[in-house]
């Protein structure tokens, strides 16, 4: 099992050899959605999601504030997807 462990460690493949050993690997998508939907401990302060879609040319005013599972807005005088600003 430590060899495995050293094995991953440096970034080698290690499923067949976990599958070997008997455990059941988690795939990683699987893995993100249980982290997503679990409270988030945060130190201090209750963070809301941060960041906002702005025009990608800067060049109307349009804001629109990120939304969990919403598609990216697009701006409609250039017909492009905003940017994501993480500063907004
Ligand atoms: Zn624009």
């Amino acid at each position: 099992m430590a060899q495995v462990l050293r094995a991953a460690r440096r970034g080698e493949p290690v499923g067949a050899l976990l599958d070997q050993l008997g455990i059941d690997t988690v795939p990683a998508a699987e893995e993100v959605d249980t982290r997503s939907a679990l409270p988030t401990p945060v130190d201090g302060e209750r963070r809301p999601i941060t960041g906002v879609y702005v025009c990608p040319k800067e060049t109307c005013t349009r804001v629109v504030h990120r939304e969990a599972d919403a598609e990216v807005p697009s701006c409609e005088i250039h017909e492009q997807a905003l940017r994501f600003s993480a500063e907004g």
